[in-house]
């Protein structure tokens, strides 16, 4: 089972490297971001819920996200193993997440942080709001994403690093040279 945490801020290119891991070693993906858009788009209740925290730029409760985690992984079948995009984004997720895969036999194999520099998030995130059309894609939001980035996610790299998981990735160059640092490193485990 290889279980892969793929973190970084908002703009470090998680989305991108996450469809490339999935396209090579076949595992299942989680994006919590894309699961709330795709309940936003259907109109349903916790879209509703989900799109007001999103446009202010915040993070939903942890138990409501948790809870749509569980769900979601217990919905692949004959898994090779999955990718967490977007989630954990606080320590609470963390221990959940631990909590959920040991209950499965599992633990998370690896946390690819994504390092890339403040400016180039900033100007990464603008152009896909320009080219996606995202709402929270716009510097007012993007810069409360970014705090609440720093001040609610970012511990999660030592609790990684204590945890025995934590892999620094380079997020600045093209995206293949970015690949190719992650799978040498999911090539290691
Ligand atoms: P993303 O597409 O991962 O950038 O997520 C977009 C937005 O969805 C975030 O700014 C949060 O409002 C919400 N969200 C996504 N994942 C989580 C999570 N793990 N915990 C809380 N909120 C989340």
């Amino acid at each position: 089972m290889l279980n892969i945490v793929i973190f970084g801020a908002p703009g470090s290119g998680k989305g991108t490297q996450s469809e490339r891991i999935v396209a090579k070693y076949g595992i299942n993906h989680i994006s919590t971001g894309d699961v709330l858009r795709a309940q936003i788009k259907a109109g349903t209740e916790l879209g509703k819920t989900a799109k007001g925290y999103i446009d202010q730029g915040q993070l939903l409760p942890d138990e409501l996200i948790i809870d749509i985690l569980a769900s979601t992984l217990d919905s692949f079948e004959d898994s090779k193993g999955v990718i967490f995009d977007g989630f954990p984004r606080t320590i609470a997720q963390a221990e959940a997440l631990k909590k959920m895969l040991a209950e499965r036999g599992q633990e998370v194999s690896i946390m690819l942080d994504l390092d890339v520099p403040e400016d180039e998030l900033m100007t990464r995130l603008i152009k896909r709001g320009q080219e996606s059309g995202r709402a929270d894609d716009n510097e007012e939001t993007i810069k409360k994403r970014l705090v609440v980035y720093h001040s609610q996610t970012s511990p999660l790299i030592d609790w990684y690093k204590n945890d025995g998981k934590y892999q620094h990735i380079n997020g600045l160059g093209t995206m293949e040279g970015i690949f190719a640092e992650i799978a040498e490193a999911i090539d290691k485990i």
